[in-house]
């Protein structure tokens, strides 16, 4: 058994949502399961109607609401069902799109938009998307049925950020979805989505729909986890700034992890973590072509020899320096950071110290705030003499690094000397090294560090071409 999971681009009109039936029905002697997120830009258009409820009032919200239902009528017009089977998902349609309205009035009448709210209108992005895939499905023949992802993908209650109980997963995904594939079936069922044990919606983070397909992958024993999506596979860089980009064959799980958690958006951070624990390859697939090879990540690729597979950018970070206002020893200023952090959840993913002084950098731009009205900077600043720089990018050079780099290291200083590196990170993982600079310096710096590494050299069979044979 695979599972199979689609991202928005992916599902976002009715070509492409009949693609991907293809493409799901030439796996079909695998027994796939299909994750499906929402069409591209809706979860972020349903976050703007809430937002606009809670703002503007529910008038506000209305014609933005009807554009959002158009856009999936339109997508159901253009699958050409049958006229029964067209009738019944416009129905759908307008029962869901009635429902969100019903939300909507409640942010704008009670004035409130709590992130559990949130979480309820943006999962029908998902249910909207399932809806059409399976109708699209069906009228093609494939025995598809959809299952609710709230059934199955029981959550925590942290809203926006709901966390997965694994081991529940695996009891109510063997007692719903194994049958339906033993009958021959497709489960097909939502991404990003999840509910507590109560029922209460949830959702597990922007992007997370990779995640929802691994953890899926994990719970069912699936023998291959499948992510298509709009790009060849793992690029050697997804910096816009670069244009003879390649395509990386294969990846290691530390590999893959680093990348996406230094930027390579093609992935969620957490993807691998479900695969890891039990030993499941995920492979990046290009949904416009699916006879390429896209990427393979497995935990022990094909040794290669090859230092730098890829560089991954985070273009959203802010650095925060800090030294201590009176002699503090440094244990105890770590235990301060570390409460501050925790208490505005804060996500940083890279620390250096000299001494007393160390800098942080951050995933929260501004701090989750514009700097000076910051409540975590201010605690920050009770304790410590602060720098706060919220225009940084973190460039990531990830590959196979020995502790002596194999000469890596000196070749990215080399060709970064007109850079201003605010921080250069190596020593904590062997599979990358990071540079911290200010943004606007990173399209120059990732095209150096692309050419260093990339252009021209003999690079064997890991690299394939980026751009689909058309
Ligand atoms: P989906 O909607 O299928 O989940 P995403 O937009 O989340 O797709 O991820 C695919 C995008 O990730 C690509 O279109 C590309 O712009 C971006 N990306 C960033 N870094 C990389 C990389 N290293 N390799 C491939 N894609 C990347
Ligand atoms: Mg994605």
């Amino acid at each position: 058994m695979i599972v199979m999971k689609f991202g928005g681009t992916s599902v976002q009109d009715a070509a492409r949502i009949r693609a991907a039936v293809s493409i799901v029905q030439r796996h079909r002697d695998r027994q796939p399961v299909v994750v499906l997120s929402a069409i591209a830009g809706a979860t972020r258009e349903l976050l703007t109607l809430a937002t606009t409820a809670l703002e503007q009032g529910w008038q506000a919200a209305c014609a933005p609401l009807a554009s959002f239902e158009n856009r999936h009528r339109g997508i159901l017009a253009d699958l050409g069902l049958d006229a029964a089977a067209e009738h019944q998902v416009g129905d759908t349609i307008t029962t869901y799109a009635e429902e969100i309205e019903e939300f909507l009035k409640g942010v704008a009448l009670l004035k409130q938009l709590t992130r559990q709210t949130q979480d309820t209108i943006l999962g029908y992005g998902e249910r909207f998307s399932t809806l059409l895939f399976q109708a699209a499905a069906q009228s093609s023949g494939l025995d598809v049925e959809t299952v609710d992802a709230a059934t199955v993908m029981i959550t925590d209650a942290r809203f926006r950020a709901a966390r997965p109980d694994r081991a529940e997963l695996e009891t109510r995904s063997a007692a719903t979805i194994l049958p339906i594939i033993a009958q021959g079936r497709i489960p097909v069922t939502q991404g990003f989505i999840g509910a507590t044990r109560d029922g209460i919606p949830t959702t597990m983070g922007f992007e997370a729909s990779d995640y929802s397909a691994s953890l899926l992958g994990a719970a069912l024993g699936a023998s291959e986890i499948q992510i298509w999506t709009d790009v060849a596979g793992m690029l050697t860089t997804g910096h816009t700034a670069v244009d003879d980009v390649k395509c990386v064959r294969e990846l290691s799980f530390d590999e893959a992890a680093e990348l996406s958690l230094f930027g390579a958006k093609v992935l969620h951070p957490k993807t691998v973590e479900p695969a890891i624990d039990r030993n499941i390859p995920v492979r990046i697939m290009h949904a416009a072509n699916p006879d390429a090879p896209g990427t393979t990540i497995t935990a022990a690729p094909t040794p290669t020899g090859v230092p730098v597979k890829s560089i991954a950018v985070k273009e959203q970070v802010t650095t925060l320096r800090m030294r201590p206002l009176s002699p503090t020893p440094r244990h105890v200023s770590l235990r301060v950071i570390a409460e501050i952090v925790d208490r505005y959840e804060l996500s940083p993913i890279l620390i250096t110290t000299s001494g007393h002084r160390m800098a942080w950098v951050f995933d929260d731009p501004g701090l989750g705030a514009a700097a000076d009205t910051s409540p975590a900077l201010a605690a920050f600043g009770t304790h410590f003499d602060t720098i706060c720089n919220p225009d940084c990018a973190i460039v990531s050079v990830v590959g196979e690094m020995t502790e002596r780099a194999d000469g890596t290291l000196a070749r990215a200083l080399g060709v970064l000397t007109d850079t201003t590196l605010h921080i250069a990170s190596h020593g904590a993982s062997d599979t990358s090294l990071s540079f911290v600079m200010p943004r606007h310096e990173t399209a120059h710096a990732v095209r150096k560090l692309h050419d260093e590494f990339f252009a021209g050299a003999a690079l064997g069979g890991l690299f394939g071409p980026a751009e689909a044979p058309r």
